[in-house]
């Protein structure tokens, strides 16, 4: 039997140069050789286990990077300066002047803006397609397409591509199948399914405690080395490194992912079925309401349960705006952006996070001004958090009381 990600990341021993139980830190941004021969091949790289700049690796980033393919079952993984750093890399990685990229259409506002406006600057190309229809998604590949990209479960919308399906058809046609899988690490594994390479936002439930931006690309040590490359990596020459302070503090973080994961899952659960039962418009690929219910139980490990995100659409801005306010005073989380928290965050994506996307592309896809999106935090009463959070409904006439 396979073993499972979350023990094969905290099998990997590193060992400070004191026998610390936690890495010594490379705090370092260039490093010695005492012969010059030696540095030229690391140069060329032709030296294993030697290090000669930081914006290339550093033994930090490589213990990240490390963990980081053992969580997503790749051979190798690099770390980035933010996941936008990451993405960024990828895509001009496999894409020239010319090239044409098939995407999901429900994708963080970043990628989105980056894939639709700033990619045209190198004359490429994205058509933007709905991910859950393979003829849809197959339809608009070109001679010129040069990847597959998705969210593995979709910012803000939770769409849940079917990766298996993707990769096939990915497969078919020769293309890498990109997944950012920033709102499923260990409740969804791309590459077990198929996808080529899989992305990450460290940000968000990997760190786990909103203190710094990070990102993260798993592929093949051939694909991972390539962003490397001193003439042509992206990941080199673009230059968005992660601090090796920031790999270390990560790494710890990643540590306990897989139980911060569940209580995630367990308490979004509980509440997406509640507010359900109230009569609200809940969103969570738990609830059997989900359109993509039956895929996500496909392709999901059920020990980490449905992740941690869920969106309640509450009818109107006005709604939304007045109960997140009201569940900030209450001290039920924050009105914050991003995602993976001890602490409920919330945010209307709609006038935030997805705000670069077009207002009538966002109503085509279904994206409401009242939608709320929630990341649940690690509450450790959820029907307490449930009873108050109701109540702040009730107060403002969007559950209505009998
Ligand atoms: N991918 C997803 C799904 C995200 O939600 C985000 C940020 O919100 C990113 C990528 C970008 O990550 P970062 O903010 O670390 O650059």
């Amino acid at each position: 039997m396979d073993s499972k990600a979350s023990d094969n990341i905290l099998d990997l021993q590193y060992f400070g140069e004191f026998g610390g139980v936690n890495p010594s830190i490379s705090d370092s941004s260039t490093y010695t050789f005492i012969s010059a021969k030696t540095m030229f091949d690391t140069f060329e790289g032709n030296t294993e286990g030697c290090y000669l700049y930081t914006r290339h690796s550093s033994p930090s980033n490589l213990y990240l990077g490390e963990a980081l393919a053992a969580l997503e079952g790749t051979e190798s993984a690099n770390v980035y300066a933010s996941g936008m750093g990451a993405i960024t890399s990828v895509i001009m990685q496999l894409c020239d002047a010319g090239d044409h990229i098939v995407s999901s259409r429900t994708i963080y506002g970043g990628t989105y803006a980056f894939l639709k406006n700033f990619v045209k600057k190198f004359n490429v190309n994205s058509s933007f397609v709905d991910i859950t229809s393979i003829e849809a998604v197959e339809k608009a590949i070109t001679p010129q397409t040069k990847m597959i990209y998705c969210e593995a479960v979709s910012n803000p919308l939770l769409e849940i591509a079917d990766i298996k399906a993707l990769s096939i058809l990915a497969k078919k046609h020769k293309l890498p199948l990109v997944v950012d899988n920033t709102f499923s690490p260990l409740n969804i594994t791309p590459g077990k399914l198929g996808a080529d390479i899989v992305i990450h936002s460290l940000t968000k439930f990997i760190n786990g405690t909103s203190d710094c931006v990070a990102g993260a690309v798993c592929g093949t040590t051939e694909f991972c080395l390539s962003l490397k490359d001193v003439n042509n990596g992206a990941g080199m020459l673009l230059g968005s490194t992660l601090d090796s302070l920031r790999a270390a503090s990560i790494l710890k973080n990643l540590r306990t992912l897989h139980i911060r994961i569940k209580k995630h899952s367990e308490n979004a659960m509980y509440l997406a079925q509640h507010f359900e039962k109230d009569g609200l418009r809940v969103v969570y690929p738990g609830l059997g309401s989900h359109p993509s219910h039956a895929q996500m139980n496909k392709q999901m490990d059920q020990e980490y349960g449905y992740g941690g995100i869920l969106t309640i659409d509450v009818g109107t801005l006005e709604n939304a705006n007045a109960l997140m306010e009201l569940m900030q005073e209450r001290n039920l989380g924050y009105l914050a952006v991003s995602l993976g928290f001890y602490k409920t965050l919330f945010s209307a994506p709609g006038t935030s996070t997805s705000s670069e996307i077009p207002l009538e592309e966002q109503k085509e896809m279904g994206l409401s001004n009242g939608l709320i999106r929630f990341s649940i935090g690690l509450d450790n009463d959820i029907e307490r958090t449930y009873r108050v959070m109701k109540n702040c409904m009730e107060s403002l006439n969007i559950i209505k009381t009998v």
